[in-house]
């Protein structure tokens, strides 16, 4: 490699090729070592352009660096090359208080993100251990996760889009500071790509309210089993703690004889549960966790009764890594996931196998999330107890798989895991996650070598077998995929629907999904459900509303099934709350149109094994493979639930009225200002509807202060209201379609956050008096319901395109019977050559629903 070149192209300040300065370079925090043939610091995006155009011709491998703190050897240099050191982009380019979000350079460190929000009363939650010294930009490449993702969710649930450099040097951006941009959603499969498919320069972030009450408290039980009972309990009355920590017996001794912080280590097992919310409603809630938890055999309670109490009870539990460390030269975390419910077994049986090989282990993990951390001690200097330490690896890794879990929930694959992704994934699936490497990086200049093993399993593909007739209705994924072979042999195509539709268009076949219906499993412990994908939604509600479970899904159409939701991506106003599909759709298992099957994700909340699939099948319209179960991340119902409403004459004063409500948004699940809806003694045009969610006390609190809000703003007072916001939306966009006649088009318009208003002073000479509205204010979008015919329709979705898209953001149509819809965006996606290659390499022969979508 010819390093002179760089010299030439960058400052000096920005280069490091010392073999000295290499050193720090050649490993994370993990056991990976490789050293580096220089290290470059680029101050801009131009900077990451021009070091990848000076690699690419020359093969030179490229590695993506944030801090280093990574356990799976993600940033080591494995086969040399520049590592590209982002931690000098580190600036928060915006942070927009009114819309709840930021701009930020990836070189952010985490903590001190977090630190400044605050002063704006926000939070971003995704906290790991490592917040201190690790960057937005390493918290992305591994999806990291942290202990208050038991309630708030990873990494990817922050990060609404990226700019990013691809190996070919083009920067793009993916997704963006809007909501669900119509295009596949690659900002969702690169968080979590470890920097092999692009190295990411700015994170677009989503932040929310930081709760404005926390009470910490610790809880011993005698045994494992016992304290896992008691968070399954806890979960089961449908509380949702900030945190549920645990530590067996070993990890508290070993952090005792390290930091005394008074852990009682004569208990089998101890809980560290955090409840977060409104000051007035803590007490009570801390109250009932206690009751569960001790009447599930909890003793030795003590729940901290200041800060400085708080901070103790953290101090030990963030202590383990030091604590470790002073047992052994070296100390080997274990990163994997099982379904909760699995978690007592699962610490036994590790626990078992490191006892087998005399290894000394303890544990300290995120029992809410299923994510276990066996911490072992070892002294890798002695080569044999080395090899005993990977060996017992290879087993608790192996089971783990046994418990359809993740080989890694947050630490990501890197080095360290990449030969157990084929005992985690079939060939197909692999080679589902390589095409996409391939895409995106041809030459394998980004990260070469991480996440893969040199050998992939054979790919299984069913045997083609044409489908006789106008519809094919499968009855397994496989026949499906045998299917959809065979049709692409036959130089046929298929449009995902029921025949009852009429004519496939520029099908040849209808495909009906109809056969995969009904609840295939149901975990309330693991807090999951797997279902057909043709099953009704109104059926999974009926399901788990016995249950006291809700799968937080609206529908504007009554005959909506879960499989078109999730091709369509269709979010409700509660996404604000709960996430969209892409954060409730943990799995599904796929039929791709080359006669793969594939399971993509796993019922786990915390999985980091590889690149995250289910993502891609969000809003791709039936374009990529055939849905056939989705498996949904659950919440408890909440205990109660309450709507107010406020009359507005003028959608531009509701806007106003509901922007002063902003940093009260909490126990706040929907927030919309509809047209035509009856908000009580005085008939006015719109109404802005709130809906709050959670424990009476926060929803009494919150009511409170939104009606400040609104008082200080000069709203009226708000009324009761009998619908909830998410129905009052339903209820606007099921409309477009009335019963028999699809009469209207039906547009949604994305904006970045705070810029709704912008907005619709911008499109005031285009509103049409004939088109209705209903702003989805929580989540920045707009809905626009227009009577006309094509041409007119045409016209319409262009005049309120053209203000969305000045501002960044989009408009799409919904429902239509126009063929308007073919133009599906109305701007060119920056990553479009990638989403193009995606649907070639998965349906090659474009079999699925020609036309739509990505039509070549
Ligand atoms: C004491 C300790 C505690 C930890 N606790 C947690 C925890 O609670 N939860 C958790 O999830 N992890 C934890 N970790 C692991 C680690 O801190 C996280 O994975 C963290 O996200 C890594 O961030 P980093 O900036 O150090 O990234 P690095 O280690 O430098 O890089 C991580 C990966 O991201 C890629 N990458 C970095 N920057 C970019 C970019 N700009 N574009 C594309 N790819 C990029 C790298 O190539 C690499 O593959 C812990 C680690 C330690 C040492």
């Amino acid at each position: 490699m010819n390093t002179a070149t760089l010299t030439a192209l960058f400052a000096k300040r920005q280069l490091a090729l010392h073999p000295a300065e290499l050193l720090t370079y050649e490993v994370d925090a993990g056991y990976d070592r490789g050293r580096p043939d220089g290290v470059f610091f680029p101050e801009s995006t131009k900077d990451v352009g021009m070091i990848v155009r000076w690699a690419a011709p020359q093969h030179v491998p490229l590695i993506a660096r944030g801090a280093g703190t990574g356990l799976s050897g993600g940033a080591v240099p494995e086969h040399g090359g520049i590592v590209v050191s982002l931690a000098r982009m580190d600036q928060v380019v915006e942070l927009d208080p009114a819309g709840r979000s930021a701009v930020v350079q990836v070189g952010v460190v985490n903590l001190a993100f977090d630190g400044l929000v605050k002063e704006h009363g926000l939070y971003y939650p995704p906290d790991p251990s490592s917040g201190r010294s690790s960057l937005i930009g390493g918290n992305l490449g591994e999806n990291a996760g942290g202990p208050h993702c038991f309630k708030y969710g990873v990494t990817t649930n922050y990060i609404t889009g990226l700019d990013v450099v691809l190996a070919d040097g083009r920067a793009v951006r993916v997704g963006g500071r809007a909501l669900d941009y119509p295009e596949y959603d690659l900002c969702g499969v690169l968080v979590g790509s470890e920097g092999t498919l692009a190295i990411a320069t700015h994170a677009y972030l989503r932040l929310i309210r930081n709760p404005p009450g926390v009470k910490t408290m610790m809880v011993a039980f005698d045994s494992e089993e016992q304290a896992g009972e008691a968070v399954s309990a806890v979960i089961a009355a449908g509380l949702v703690p900030a945190t549920l920590e645990m530590m067996d017996q070993r990890g508290m001794r070993i952090i005792e004889a390290y930091t005394p912080v008074g852990l009682p280590i004569d208990a089998g097992a101890v809980l560290i549960v955090e409840v977060d919310g409104y000051p007035v409603g803590l007490d009570a809630q801390m109250e009932e966790v206690a009751d569960i938890l001790t009447s599930h055999g909890g003793f030795d309670l003590k729940i901290a009764q200041s800060e400085a109490e708080r901070a103790a009870i953290w101090y030990g539990r963030k202590s383990f890594a030091g604590a470790l460390a002073r047992l052994a030269p070296n100390f080997y975390l274990v990163d994997i996931t099982v379904p909760r419910s699995r978690l007592a077994d699962t610490l036994a049986a590790v626990t078992r196998i490191c006892d087998g090989y005399g290894l000394t282990v303890g544990h300290v993990f995120h029992a809410g999330d299923g994510n276990l951390h066996p911490a072992i001690v070892f002294d890798a200097r002695d080569r044999a107890v080395a090899a005993k330490v990977f060996t017992a690896c290879d087993e608790i890794v192996a089971l783990c798989i046994e418990r359809d879990g993740s080989i890694t929930g947050e630490h990501g694959v890197g080095m360290e895991k990449r030969a157990y992704m084929p005992l985690m994934y079939t060939g197909a699936e692999l080679a589902a996650m390589t095409d996409i490497k391939t895409i995106f990086d041809p030459a394998s200049l980004l990260n070469p070598g991480k996440i893969f093993p040199a050998e992939l399993p054979p790919i299984e593909r069913q045997s083609p077998r044409t489908p006789a007739g106008d519809t094919f209705a499968p009855a397994t994924a496989q026949e499906a995929a045998a299917g959809l072979a065979g049709l692409a042999a036959a130089g046929k195509t298929a449009r995902i629907g029921s025949a009852a539709k009429g004519d496939p268009g520029a099908a040849d076949v209808w495909l009906s999904t109809s056969r995969f219906r009904g609840v295939a499993a149901f975990a309330p412990d693991d807090l999951y459900i797997t279902v057909g994908a043709a099953t009704p939604l109104t059926e999974v509600h009926g399901f788990l509303a016995d249950r006291g479970m809700q799968a937080p899904l609206v529908s504007p159409w009554p005959d909506a099934t879960i499989g078109g939701l999730v091709a369509a991506n269709v979010n409700s106003p509660q996404r604000m709350r709960y996430g969209g599909l892409r954060d409730v759709l943990l799995a599904t298992t796929v039929a791709l149109a080359d006669g793969r099957v594939i399971r993509a994700g796993r019922p786990v909340v915390k999985n980091v094994a590889g690149y995250d699939l289910p993502k891609l099948f969000v809003g791709s319209h039936g374009t990529l493979g055939i849905l056939t179960d989705i498996t949904l991340k659950l919440f408890p119902q909440p205990r109660s639930r309450r709507t107010v409403a406020v009359p507005v004459d003028d959608p531009a004063q509701g806007l106003a009225w509901a922007a002063a409500t902003v940093l009260v948004w909490m126990a706040t699940t929907g927030v919309v200002l509809c047209r035509d809806v009856d908000s009580g003694d005085r008939a006015a045009p719109y109404a802005l509807v709130f809906t709050l969610e959670g424990v009476t006390d926060d929803i009494d609190a919150e009511q409170d202060a939104l009606q400040t809000a609104l008082t200080a703003a000069g709203a009226p007072q708000p009324a009761p209201f009998e619908a909830t916001a998410a129905t009052v939306w339903a209820t606007f966009a099921g409309a477009a379609r009335p019963e028999g006649s699809r009469g209207q088009s039906l547009a949604r318009v994305g904006v970045p956050p705070s810029k709704l208003s912008a907005y619709w002073q911008q499109l005031a000479p285009a509103r049409q008096t004939a088109a209705a509205w209903c702003f989805d204010v929580g989540n920045h979008l707009l809905y626009g319901r227009y009577p006309g015919d094509a041409a007119q329709t045409a016209a319409w979705l262009n005049a309120v395109r053209a203000p969305a898209l000045a501002l960044g953001g989009y408009a799409a149509v919904m429902d239509t019977v126009w063929p308007v819809d073919l133009d599906r965006w109305g701007y060119t996606p920056s990553a479009l050559d990638q989403m193009r290659k995606l649907k070639a390499a998965w349906d090659p022969a474009h079999v699925l629903n020609p036309g739509d979508f990505i039509a070549g």
